[in-house]
């Protein structure tokens, strides 16, 4: 989605306002990159909708150009629609204990992995969960959650009862017995909805009563999921929705539209086969995600507080004309510092992943302040002309500085080098862009 939402922005760049004509083209372009992530066609239409009455409405924030004030809307409405803030608590818990949760879905959604990976979940949260293998029709099923249940080192219901919905009931009694709060229900799954799995489904929850009745979802079906999530909430009235294997899912489509189609939150996340792969679903996380753009805003924000404008300014000039000098570079040092170790940062822009691991390399921030002393210990003629730095002055500056020279040598090679690839980006365009990025 990224790629094609950054072409979408391309479209706003350089306009002033966000108007009913200029927005036309960017809405279309982000629904073509919804729906290549997999969100279906309706929650799309009406997401965008939404997206384009508050970018009408909008006062553009000051310092936002419109390109990033329209990101910011698709932002704050994905966080919304995927379910807003997380409520304070994961679960409905029970006034008085045990408190119910019983698990739904298809057959491989991995439902009995999440039984266990909640079980861990809320056994740091300080509570005794009890795993209850109802899933009478595969034998195997029901030792994979005694297995489940041990890994997790919480307790598991046995008993010699065949009937789903007398298994559910006596472990009930049990757990009042012994203590447990937190009953969790592991039902049987079909490939397919039917009929026959409904009722008994249905049974269990009138038996029982549950306090959570959680779908639970294979993002990797996409709008299949979102299909049988809406007709399990038709019939059982689910009250919310686990996504598993997301992290085989990198389009996140099916986040989007579930909160939409049943109304009920998606509670937890499901990341991978082990029991630690779990945790409770963040919206703001998953439209992070969908977006792929990394933490656009916050750095936004953070850069706006802390550049120097004109010095910013400055220098994307110089640079501009491959003036670039060692008294830039120590310019530029400096902001890095302001603004916070050089890897945040570098982590806050989108597409920076490769540079970054470079960078990271030669630049962690105790290398950075040895650099800057380099520098600093330089007179600033030499800043400004690197030519001049013979062996002598090369010396005076090791001494002064309580750096080697070698460490002189080395700078000044990734100096040259920094010069070369500014001169080969050498785009006033791509200074603009990285100008209005700072604010
Ligand atoms: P059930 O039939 O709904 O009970 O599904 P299971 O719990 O047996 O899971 C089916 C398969 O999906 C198993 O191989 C699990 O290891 C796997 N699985 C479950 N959750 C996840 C997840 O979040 N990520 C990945 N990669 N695999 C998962
Ligand atoms: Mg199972």
């Amino acid at each position: 989605l990224s790629q094609k939402l950054s072409q979408a922005m391309k479209a706003l760049r350089g306009e002033t306002r966000l108007t009913e004509a200029n927005l036309e083209a960017v809405l279309r372009e982000v629904r073509m990159a919804l729906l290549e992530a997999d969100v279906h066609v309706a929650v799309a239409r009406t997401f965008l909708q939404r997206v384009k009455e508050k970018a009408l409405g909008a006062e553009v924030m000051q310092g936002l150009n419109p390109a990033q004030a329209f990101i910011d809307i698709v932002h704050r409405e994905l966080v919304e629609i995927m379910g807003g803030e997380a409520p304070e608590h994961p679960l409905a818990f029970a006034p008085k204990p045990p408190t119910v949760v019983m698990m739904v879905g298809l057959q491989g959604a991995g439902k009995t992995t999440t039984c266990g990976k909640l079980a861990v979940f809320l056994k740091k949260l300080g509570r005794s969960p009890l795993l209850v293998p109802a899933d009478v029709y595969r034998p195997a099923a029901i030792e994979q959650l005694h297995v489940v249940a041990k890994d997790a080192g919480v307790p598991s219901f046995r008993t010699d009862e065949k009937d789903p919905v007398r298994i559910c009931e006596a472990a009930l009694t049990e757990a009042k017995l012994k203590g447990w709060d937190t009953v969790i229900l592991d039902t049987a799954g079909r490939l397919h909805l039917d009929e026959a799995l409904m009722e008994e489904l249905v049974s269990i929850k009138a038996a029982v009563p549950p306090d959570e009745i959680l779908f639970v979802a294979d993002a990797m079906t996409g709008q299949d999921a979102v299909r049988s999530a809406t007709a399990f909430h038709g019939k059982l009235g689910t009250t919310g929705v686990v996504l598993t294997k997301t992290d085989g899912d990198t389009r996140g489509g099916a986040a989007f539209s579930i909160k939409q189609a049943t109304g009920t939150p998606l509670k937890f996340v499901g990341e991978g086969e082990k029991l630690e792969d779990f945790q409770r679903f963040h919206p703001d996380r998953m439209a992070q995600r969908i977006l792929g753009m990394g933490d656009v805003l916050s750095l936004i924000e953070h850069a706006k507080d802390k550049l120097d404008e004109k010095e910013t300014e400055a220098m994307a000039q110089r640079l501009a004309k491959n003036q670039f000098t060692l008294e830039d570079m120590r310019k530029q040092f400096q902001q890095v510092k302001k603004l916070g170790s050089m890897n945040k940062i570098l982590g806050m822009l989108p597409g920076m992943g490769q540079m970054k691991e470079q960078i990271a390399q030669v630049a962690t921030d105790k290398r950075l302040s040895h650099m800057e002393a380099i520098l600093n210990s330089m007179t600033p003629k030499e800043r400004a002309n690197h030519n001049l730095l013979d062996a002598k002055r090369k010396r005076r500056i090791a001494a002064g500085s309580g750096r080697p020279v070698s460490e002189i040598n080395q700078l000044l090679k990734q100096y040259v080098e920094a010069r070369k690839m500014m001169g080969q980006m050498n785009d006033p365009k791509f200074m603009n862009r990285m100008q209005r990025m700072a604010g």
